[in-house]
This record gives structure tokens, C-alpha cells and sequence, in this order.
């Protein structure tokens, strides 16, 4: 059995928001003023994990995602991964800022994770403290060397340009590839909860962060070479390089009618769209009949599409992004 939505997208693609709290608070995401993550408060309870991943699983899901939040922050976050990994989820996999990702990567591979993303926004230690509004670079370069030594391959370096912040250092992250076997995405900046903060004015369209990164590496005589479409991203490869560079593009150019993901919030629900506020609340205790309805419900309620200029309501920590 497999689940349609009402355009007839097959939506096999479910990611949690583990929890809502985050050791890092990046300006665009979980702006320091933030009052949402009150230590110990937001993990999403482990039944509920497993309860909707059965009921996914049931309907042919092929892929989770954990994130956040900060997915490593949970204590339990090992256990999550085995247990789901255990129940035939396909395609496990984790967005992580990587802080702590170093000293764990091999048992998270232990039990069972297949892949990670590394969400890191600059390679210059001054400018990744201010964007994270304190974290420190080191520990995140080790902890992607450290995911790929333990083969939680390919490991994918998720960016986000931010004009007059970090978009100068596009060429320097597409580098990254030559050597390592990396994916190194560039995510166009989402209006998120921060309306009327000034954030929207930082986004850089993907087609100017490919200019400037098949600029750069054309005075060096390296094309950048088109390989394809990959989920949601356009994937480019500089000419004799080792890993991939891709560009999403949810602005510019989205993605809605190949959408085929369901977000299971913190606080335990279901939200069939990111750019919708809708979301289907499941009640403690339900059974699996019950959860197996409410995600079809969840499912039938995915709307066609992002509405031009809409932001996403809610905290993106909440929704895992
Ligand atoms: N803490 C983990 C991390 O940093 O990867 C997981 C949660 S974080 C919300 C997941 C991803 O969402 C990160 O790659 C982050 O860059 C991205 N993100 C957050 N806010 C965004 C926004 N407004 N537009 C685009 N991407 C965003």
C-alpha cells in the first residue's frame, strides 16, 4: 500500500523534528533572543517516533530524516536510530550541526544510520561564530571527516548563502569537492518566522551562487558540469572533482509538484506542507489504526503548493527544516 495525496504524489518521505532545543542559534534560524528552548523542554516523545515510522512504514515509507533542533542533543538519540533502523526503515538518515557529531558518528553507523548532513554556513571561525552566535568551528570540520571515516556516506554539507555574510565564500565551499568525496549543497534562504527582521533581504538566488562558483574555478579552467537531478537538488560536478556540488531552490524554483515529504513536528504533529501552518495533532495514546488515519488525513490535506511570497509559519527548529 502506498499514500497519494490529492495530486497523486507519492509521499514516502517523513521527517522528524526530534527536538525543538538547539546547542547552536544561527541568525536566520533560532535567532538568540529566542525563547522557545528551554533546557529539557521540546524532545519529541520516543513512542510517538516509532508509532508514526510504523505507520509510514506500513504505506511503503523509504526514507526519515532525524532533525531539529539539534538531534544529537537527545541522550536517547542512538537507541532512536536503532530501533528504527530496525524496524526496515530504508533510508535512515540525520541533519545535524555537527558540534557533537565527532565522538558519535561510529556508533550512530553501529546502529544503523545510513547517511548525515552537516548543516555549516562558513569556513572562516570568526564568521561561523557569529552566525551560530557562538559555535566554534574545529569540533564541525573533525566531525566531517570523523562521518565519513565511518561511512555515513556521502556526507553532505548543507550551506546556506547569506548576502554580505558568507556568499563570498561560495567558490571556497564548492573546493571542498575537489578532493573529498563530499556533497556540498547550497540552500536558498527561506522566509522563516523572522517577517519584517530584514532576513529576507539576505537571500542570494541559487543562479548567483552557481555564477559565482563556475566563475571562479573557470579562470582556474574547471567547468562546472551538470549531472543531474537529485531529489531536491540540481546536481554539478567541477570538472575532475571528487564530490558533487548541488543547489536547492525552494524559492527560485520550487519543488512542490515532486514534494513527496511529511514533517512530524517537536510538539508531535503531523504538518503535510512547510509553508502551511495546518498540522494534525496526535493524540497520546493512539493506536496504531489511529495513527495509520491521522497520517492519511495528513496526507489528503498536503495543499498543491507554496503560495508566491508566503513564509513558513512557525519555528523552523519545531519543524526540522
Ligand atoms: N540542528 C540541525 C542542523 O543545524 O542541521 C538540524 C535542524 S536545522 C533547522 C536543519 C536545516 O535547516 C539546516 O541545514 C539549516 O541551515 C536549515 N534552515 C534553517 N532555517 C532555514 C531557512 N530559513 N532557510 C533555509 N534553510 C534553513
Amino acid at each position: 500500500m502506498i499514500l497519494l495525496d490529492p495530486l497523486g504524489r507519492r509521499i514516502d518521505y517523513l521527517r522528524m523534528s526530534v527536538t525543538g532545543r538547539c546547542n547552536l542559534r544561527c541568525i536566520y534560524c533560532l535567532p538568540r533572543d529566542s525563547r522557545c528552548c528551554a533546557p529539557g523542554a521540546l524532545h519529541l516523545d520516543s513512542r510517538l517516533i516509532f508509532s508514526v515510522a510504523q505507520a509510514a512504514m506500513h504505506y511503503g515509507l523509504q526514507k526519515i530524516r532525524l532533525t531539529g533542533g539539534e538531534p544529537l542533543l537527545r541522550d536517547d538519540v542512538i537507541d532512536i536510530v536503532r530501533t528504527l533502523k530496525q524496524m526496515g526503515v530504508p533510508d535512515l538518515s540525520m541533519t545535524t550541526n555537527g558540534v557533537l557529531l565527532a565522538g558519535v558518528a561510529p556508533a550512530l553507523k553501529a546502529a544503523g544510520l545510513d547517511r548525515i548532513n552537516v548543516s555549516l554556513d562558513s569556513l572562516d571561525p570568526d564568521a561561523y561564530t557569529r552566525i551560530t552566535g557562538g559555535g566554534s568551528l574545529p569540533p564541525v570540520m573533525d566531525a566531517i571527516d570523523a562521518a565519513a571515516d565511518a561511512g555515513l556516506l556521502p556526507v553532505k554539507i548543507n550551506v546556506v548563502p547569506l548576502r554580505g555574510v558568507n556568499d563570498s565564500e561560495a567558490a571556497g565551499f564548492a573546493a571542498l569537492t575537489i578532493d573529498r568525496p563530499v556533497h556540498v549543497r547550497f540552500i536558498e534562504l527561506m522566509p522563516a518566522g523572522h517577517k519584517n527582521s530584514g532576513m529576507e533581504s539576505l537571500a542570494v538566488p541559487s543562479v548567483e551562487t552557481m555564477e559565482k562558483v563556475a566563475t571562479a574555478f573557470r579562470r582556474q579552467g574547471r567547468r562546472l558540469l551538470f549531472e543531474g537531478e537529485g531529489g531536491s537538488s540540481r546536481n554539478y560536478r567541477l570538472e575532475g572533482a571528487k564530490g558533487i556540488i548541488g543547489f536547492i531552490s525552494p524559492i527560485s524554483n520550487h519543488f512542490c509538484g515532486r514534494c513527496n515529504r511529511m514533517r512530524l513536528t517537536s510538539s508531535g504533529k503531523l504538518r503535510p506542507c512547510l509553508f502551511s501552518a495546518d498540522e494534525l495533532e496526535i493524540t497520546p495514546g493512539a493506536s496504531p489504526d489511529e495513527v495509520e488515519n491521522i497520517l492519511k488525513q495528513a496526507v489528503l490535506r498536503k495543499p498543491a503548493g507554496r503560495k508566491t511570497g508566503s513564509a513558513i509559519p512557525g519555528r523552523m527548529s519545531s519543524i526540522g527544516g
